[in-house]
């Protein structure tokens, strides 16, 4: 027996021998839902303790194939790329395509959409570029 205290409060608590540290671990690990090293270092310092708890419970937990296998912990995220400073007007643009459409009355389908990355915005209004392929269809 051994007097430890916990929030304030002294209790005795068993000092569990060797041969018994691994049940105790499993079943406050695995037997209580596979919390993290902290809760199941709590559930086990109800009743018991011994000198190597902190660091068994740690690695027990870290080893644990069921915790690997489900961990919440995200994947790799691959780094933030720095984003591309355009400050000159034109000196990036972003053209796009659009269509087929209805054909128009001198005979468009498509339109060419062109963006001025620098100011974020359509430099030109779609009906004054109308550079559209004619469809002989
Ligand atoms: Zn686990």
């Amino acid at each position: 027996m051994c007097l430890t205290t916990n929030h304030g409060k002294s209790t005795h608590v068993v000092v569990l021998p060797q041969p018994l540290r691994n049940v105790v671990l499993k079943l406050a690990h695995n037997h209580s839902g596979h919390f993290g090293a902290g809760t199941t270092r709590a559930i086990i310092n109800v009743h018991f303790t011994w000198p190597s708890l902190y660091s068994d419970v740690r690695e027990y937990v870290k080893r644990c194939k069921t915790c690997q296998q489900f961990s919440k912990a995200s994947p790799a995220r691959a780094p933030l790329s720095e984003p591309e400073l355009i400050c000159q007007r034109f000196e990036k643009l972003a053209v796009d395509v659009v269509g087929p459409l209805d054909k128009s009355r001198q005979g468009y389908r498509y339109i060419l959409t062109a963006l001025d990355l620098a100011k974020k915005k359509f430099f030109c209004h779609a009906n004054a570029w109308l550079l559209s392929r004619r469809d002989s269809s």
